[in-house]
């Protein structure tokens, strides 16, 4: 769509960051412009399906779920990085390429049984999604999907995101 294709234009492409060889997508200009934010919310809103709650993921993720739950009109809850949380349900650590990270998912807010679907912005390797996808099974809720603005094809980040449908708006 012509949309999806200013969006993709909107990526920022930033070399060595966080580290040299690494060339990071930026999507600041995406959430900045709003037709673009519009665009991206309402396309990943229209894939939540039967979806109870969006679930957001620290950080870049809580802006996307948060306005991808308001078109859907559904809540959002916030999967932190550790020691945010005022009352956590359940943690998770994960391996990076170099050393780990823990996610938290709050307290009192997501029941057995809830059906939720899972943003992040971008889907590298896939450490992160997955955690934030165990933590929320874990806890007996339902994936219906994740979705994300920018899947990094060559990472085959979805690989680690057995059995959950994984719904990119742009790849690269
Ligand atoms: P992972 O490698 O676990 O899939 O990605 C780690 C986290 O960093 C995710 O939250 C993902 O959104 C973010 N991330 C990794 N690479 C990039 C990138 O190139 N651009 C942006 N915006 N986020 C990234």
């Amino acid at each position: 769509a012509v949309e999806l294709d200013r969006v993709a234009e909107l990526v920022r492409s930033v070399p060595d960051y966080p580290q040299p060889g690494v060339l990071f997508r930026d999507i600041t200009p995406v959430l900045a412009d709003g037709e673009a934010f519009a665009t991206v919310a309402t396309e990943i809103a229209a894939r939540t399906g039967e979806a109870d709650v969006v679930v957001g993921v620290e950080a870049r993720g809580f802006l996307l779920g948060a306005a991808v739950a308001l078109v859907a009109g559904v809540g959002t809850v916030p999967v932190r990085k550790a020691g945010k949380l005022p009352a956590v349900a359940a943690s998770r650590t994960y391996d990076l390429e170099y050393g780990t990270a823990t996610l938290e998912l709050p307290a009192g807010v997501v029941e057995p049984g809830t059906r939720v679907y899972v943003v992040d912005d971008v889907l590298a390797t896939g450490g992160t999604a997955a955690a934030a996808c165990a933590l929320l099974t874990d806890a007996g809720a339902e994936i219906v999907g994740f979705g994300t603005l920018l899947e990094l094809t060559a990472l085959d980040g979805r690989a680690k995101l057995d059995g959950v449908r994984v719904d990119a708006l742009l790849s690269g």
